[in-house]
């Protein structure tokens, strides 16, 4: 479900609505671009209608995680995918109800700026732990019919917090969205005492989309982390608040293909090793003849630098790394037609043992090796492959790898 933001334009204030993976920003009114940064996860309060006799200054707000992504699991012998989009409370406490429910998604929400006023509680409960209570609730699966959880990641999340607005009236926590009485204040304990102000470091930020290269203006669409510079043909990813350039490759293909992007990430391995493709097709068991020359061939991982439906994540990131010998070496020319990168090189790099575990034909011996499996020194090329639009697919020319435009639909607004 989407979530929507009403943010300010950081050069004029007129308000802008965006979308919660919204990061290039265009004004309507004074035309400026902004790229809003990854600081941190981001914090938004829902909108809060407050009788006549309480001011904003009695408000106190507590703490709500979201968590939206997909979470990979490698259990007994199959590898099966769960998608989460779900809030959880972010205190040990049972006044307040678990989660905000469908309310995110029903409202707009403003992001907090050091000008909010109120008190926000203090979260009592590590993330780690919050989460690890989401995906025990949106667990299918049986705990007693499952044997042995090998692997676990979790890809494409969002996770950011939003504040529930309350305040006390006659020794009653009132919820501050519908003026309803929550409960007896007391029951709330220490939390109503454990808050504070609002913090200017927990404003969004925003950075102008110039190229720090040539100066010419930085495009892209509007939930992409790799914004590009048709200029001077450069690519730029932000981290730490400035934007670094990206190393990336094109491989050509027919005029009118469409350009996806993959992170082609190459790794040492400690414990159980992974070295050369001929070990990838040993360990998945694949029924391709180890020819000599794969013994000497470093591995790579295709991973989509793409948000897609898990299935079809883990089904094109694995056709794409058992076909790998037959997917030419790319060129650094120019990006045409190609589709945005919203999946970083750090979550690609969670996926890995979820794709091999994928790609493994007899799965009860080798899952175990999994947890032995430890990546390092990784290196990520940006690799823009061409597809050519089929019926209901997309396919990519080198390899036939496939995936239903439906799919890649549904990953816009995961
Ligand atoms: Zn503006
Ligand atoms: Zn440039």
């Amino acid at each position: 479900m989407d979530v929507t933001i009403e943010q300010s334009c950081p050069s004029c204030g007129a308000a802008i609505i965006l979308n919660e993976d919204d990061r290039l920003i265009q004004c309507e009114y004074c035309d400026v671009h902004n790229y809003k940064t990854g600081n941190g996860a981001d914090r938004f309060v829902l909108p809060s209608k407050l009788p006549e006799n309480i001011n904003e200054s009695q408000l106190v707000f507590a703490p709500y995680l979201r968590f939206k992504g997909s979470i990979f699991y490698v259990r007994d012998n199959e590898v099966q995918y769960k998608i989460v989009d779900t809030t959880r409370l972010g205190l040990d406490n049972r006044l307040l109800p678990v989660s905000l429910g469908l309310r995110p998604q029903a409202m707009q929400l403003k992001p907090v700026v050091s000008a909010t006023r109120g008190g926000f509680i203090l979260q009592s409960m590590p993330t780690k732990k919050v989460f690890a209570h989401a995906a025990m609730v949106v667990d299918l699966f049986d705990k007693h019919t499952v044997k042995t959880c090998h692997h676990r990641a979790f890809i494409g999340e969002t996770i950011s917090c939003i504040y529930q607005p309350c305040y006390v009236k006659d020794d009653h926590l009132f919820d501050a969205v519908t003026n309803q009485v929550i409960g007896d204040y007391t029951l709330l304990g220490d939390h109503l005492h454990k808050t504070c102000v609002s913090k200017s470091s927990w404003e969004p930020r925003f950075l102008a989309t110039l190229c720090p290269k040539c100066g010419g203006r930085l495009t892209g669409e509007r939930d992409t982390i790799v914004l590009q510079c048709t200029n001077c043909q450069s690519l730029w990813q932000e981290r730490g608040g400035r934007f670094n350039a990206v190393d990336w490759t094109v491989v050509a293909g027919e005029d009118r293909a469409r350009y996806l992007p993959f992170w082609r990430i190459s790794f040492t391995t400690a414990g159980y090793v992974l070295k050369y493709f001929a070990d990838f097709l040993r360990f998945t068991n694949q029924p391709l003849v180890p020819m000599p020359l794969y013994e000497n061939r470093p591995l790579v991982f295709w991973i989509p630098a793409f948000k897609v439906n898990p299935k079809a994540f883990l089904q094109l990131a694995s056709q794409l790394t058992v076909a790998q010998t037959r997917i030419p070496s790319g060129q650094t020319d120019r990006v045409t037609n190609d589709y945005p990168v919203t999946l970083d090189q750090q979550e690609a790099l969670q996926a890995i043992k979820s794709v091999l575990a994928y790609s493994t034909l007899s799965r009860e011996k080798r899952f175990s090796a999994l947890p032995e499996i430890r990546l390092a020194a990784n290196s990520c090329a940006l690799t823009y492959l061409p597809f050519v639009a089929e019926t209901h697919d997309l396919v990519q020319e080198h390899t036939l790898a496939s995936v239903q435009t439906a799919a890649m639909r549904y990953g816009r607004v995961l």
